[in-house]
């Protein structure tokens, strides 16, 4: 290194110190924006739509309107929801398949919002609610069908539908070329012919 060299390497350093010192000089004076965590907790601002872990949306007198169609568990890449049901049977007789259990796992969960989106009914939300921390794994597994089902009062029975007006002895087209001929009308055929 020649002391031309020497000079310009020594400037260029120094150019870089004074910079590095004046954005640290610059932190000096703005606000300080630490988080006294867990002191500050009341006055916490988690933006609402930050994703912390899945939940059921309840309405005030306790129902969910998940049909448990599955939809979430198939579109979840990396198998976090597990949905059990069970058959009941419905007063008209039916069948009809019905959840059990709701199992979500925060612990894989990558939070992606694909079974929020794909939901049907728009019975899933993510709370907000960043507070998950616990001591054992198996604690992260959550059921968020938490409260009892309810059943919803039964539905009023259809109306029987209108009855058919009576045949009439207009055939309509299409019956025309499948209409059955008799044996009586074969007769009475061929007695217009003798008559004609
Ligand atoms: S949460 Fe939505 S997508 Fe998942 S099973 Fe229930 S209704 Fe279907
Ligand atoms: S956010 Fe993504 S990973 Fe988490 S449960 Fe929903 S689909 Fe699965």
């Amino acid at each position: 290194m020649n002391i031309k060299e020497y000079f310009s390497s020594l400037f260029e350093g120094t150019h870089s110190l004074i910079k590095g010192m004046e954005v640290t000089g610059k932190e000096l004076f703005t606000k300080k924006v630490t988080e006294q965590y867990p002191e500050n907790r009341a006055e916490l601002k988690i933006p609402e739509r930050f994703r912390a872990t899945l939940q059921f949306i309840y309405d005030d007198e306790g129902y969910h309107k998940c049909i448990a169609c599955k939809t979430c568990e198939r579109n979840c890449p990396n198998g976090t929801i597990q949905i059990i049901t069970r058959m009941v049977d419905l007063p008209n007789g039916k069948k009809k398949m019905k959840l059990d259990k709701y199992m979500y796992d925060l612990g894989s969960c990558t939070f992606c919002g694909l079974c929020v989106s794909t939901c049907p009914t728009d019975a899933i939300e993510f709370s907000n609610d960043f507070e998950q921390a616990v001591f054992r794994r198996e604690a992260l597994l959550k059921q968020l069908n938490y409260l009892p089902e309810k059943e919803k009062p039964a539905l009023a029975l259809k109306p029987a539908p209108a009855t058919k007006p009576e045949a009439t002895d207009k055939v309509a087209p299409q019956d025309e070329a499948t209409k059955v001929i008799e044996p009586k009308d074969v007769q009475t055929n061929v007695e217009q012919k003798e008559t004609e």
